[in-house]
């Protein structure tokens, strides 16, 4: 993921709305769920990497 180094995703929590951000960095293999905590309501946070347009990352949030 060499172009996106640094750079900061947004994911919104979808159980209290606060935008949370993650850097791709952090971020392992696309289409593999990862698992981070909101950072707000600290509800544990299933994460995927996705192919978005414009060779942008989508973040697909669920509740773990
Ligand atoms: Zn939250």
């Amino acid at each position: 993921m060499g172009i996106y180094s640094n750079t900061l995703l947004e994911f919104r929590c979808p159980l209290c709305g606060h935008v949370n951000a993650i850097s791709v960095d952090t971020l392992k293999d696309m289409y593999k769920e990862q698992r981070e905590p909101c950072q707000q309501c600290h509800q544990m946070l299933e994460i995927i990497p996705a192919n978005g347009v414009n060779d942008q990352i989508n973040l697909i949030v669920s509740e773990a």
